[in-house]
């Protein structure tokens, strides 16, 4: 299977490299642009050696025309609704990644403070915010009440008491809608499952009326806008997002009658090929994987049951638009032999990416330079002083030797907004790739801004 995949996908010529654009218009879906060619794996145009010789490891690499083409490709699948993406920057919020969905006229979707003064400093426009989270702080409040986000999206009767009474505070209008909570198994991991009765967030299906009607009646500072729902991340399949539109659809069509809602949003959560990621360029993956979630069948799914409200449709995409956007570019430093298995470690840990360690979470690790001898079977370990640091286990990849580089691919989407610097290791540097041109959009964090906030008592 390793050795197939790699084959079909191996891109040494500009023909092949023809061939891969023809995938895309067959397969508009799930395409990235990093492939082996002339021997090592290259983002467009780019060799990842070069990256590494001139930035060092590990390093984030994201491919602009990835993103760019998934963007539109998002805008054009939903043309025909007065649909409007605001890009959950939670995924990746690195400025640059902002500017570029900024200037393709995309909204945000945030969940703090912090991450409003993100949009603004890279020249979003405040005015395309939703604002999420289950415990905004009132300092918080004020703060995206001043800057006049599009709306608050409110989990708790609670929250919206207190919104309305900073908004009196400040003298000003405070539009809201509420998170439904639509009890739908969104079959995802348990960790990042959102919509079911049992999760923190949003608000009961059958609570929502009521909660509106309270609203209305005794909250004047809240301007009732929408209505909203997410029922999870990394979803694979179209059909938990069918069942629960259609759950929340006529929910939306009595609320814009009663209180003139204008917009729903559908949430994020459309999953993208992890297992498979580099394969996944080619028409066979496709037909072996039929129930892959795609923009497509995405689109095709959801626009006949969105259209007859008659609403804005909003879409919060966040890993969709990046995830298999960008790379951890990461050196092999060692190798071991254990009692029962053979360990690669990496100049890479749980603190630069933690999905594996938090859900489960599975990146395909491929060698830059293109290796023809046979797999062998390790765990992927990193340097952190934690069983859990680990990016594959039992997992079957070509031998690279110590002195080798290594990209984690999918590693776009919360990997660095993730990171720390657990265990006194600074951010990794992030570089943004554009057909052959590299920009550095983080520099390597130092040891002295690592610890610029920390105060050593006088003694
Ligand atoms: C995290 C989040 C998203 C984005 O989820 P993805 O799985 O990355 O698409 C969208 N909306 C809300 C409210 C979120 O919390």
């Amino acid at each position: 299977m390793m050795r197939l995949n790699r084959n079909l996908v191996r891109s040494r010529t500009c023909q092949t490299v023809l061939v891969f654009d023809t995938f895309k218009k067959l397969t508009p879906d799930l395409m990235h642009q990093f492939a082996y060619k002339n021997g090592s794996l290259h983002c467009e145009n780019v060799d990842l050696a070069a990256i590494a010789a001139t930035y060092g490891t590990p390093t984030f690499v994201y491919s602009r025309n990835t993103i760019l083409a998934d963007l539109d490709e998002l805008q054009r699948a939903f043309a025909e609704l007065d649909a409007h993406i605001a890009y959950a920057i939670k995924a990746c919020s690195n400025g640059a990644i902002l500017q570029l969905m900024a200037k393709r006229g995309v909204g945000f979707d945030i969940v703090s403070g912090g991450e409003l003064w993100r949009i603004i400093r890279a020249g979003g426009d405040p005015s395309a915010c939703t604002y999420a989270g289950v415990a905004k702080t009132e300092e918080e409040i004020r703060y995206a009440l001043e800057c006049g986000i599009y709306c608050f999206i409110c989990e708790s009767e609670d929250e919206l008491r207190a919104i309305n009474r900073i908004a009196s505070d400040a003298g000003k209008q405070a539009p809201v809608a509420v998170r439904v909570n639509p009890n739908v198994d969104a079959h995802t991991h348990k960790y990042i499952t959102t919509g079911t009765n049992e999760n923190k967030f949003g608000v009961d299906i059958s609570r929502i009326e009521q909660l509106y009607a309270t609203i209305a009646a005794e909250m004047p500072r809240l301007r009732i806008r929408g209505l909203q729902m997410h029922i999870g991340s990394q979803l694979t399949e179209v059909q938990p997002f069918v069942t629960a539109v259609q759950k929340v659809t006529p929910l939306a069509s009595q609320l814009k009658e009663l209180y003139g809602i204008e917009f729903l949003s559908i949430g994020g959560g459309i999953g993208i090929v992890y297992d498979g990621c580099l394969a996944s360029g080619n028409l066979d993956w496709w037909k072996e994987h039929p129930e892959q979630i795609t923009i497509a069948s995405y689109a095709r799914a959801l626009i006949p049951l969105l259209k007859p409200l008659g609403l804005r449709i909003l879409l919060e995409p966040g890993r969709r638009l990046v995830g298999n956007a960008g790379v951890l570019l990461t050196r092999c430093i060692y190798e071991k032999r254990g009692e029962s298995k053979l360990f690669k470690m990496i100049d890479a840990g749980m603190n630069d990416i933690i999905r594996p360690a938090l859900y489960e979470g599975y990146h395909e690790i491929w060698p830059v330079r293109e290796h023809n001898d046979d797999s062998v079977v390790v765990d992927v370990v990193g340097p952190i002083c934690e069983s859990g640091d680990f990016q594959a286990q039992n997992r079957s990849i070509p031998d690279v030797k110590p002195g080798e580089l290594l990209a984690e691919l999918s590693a776009g989407a919360y990997g660095s907004s993730m990171s720390s610097t657990y265990n006194s290791r600074p951010l990794a540097a992030e570089v943004m790739v554009d057909g052959d041109k590299i920009t550095l959009i983080r520099r390597r964090q130092t040891l002295e801004s690592m610890v610029a906030d920390e105060i050593l008592p006088t003694p």
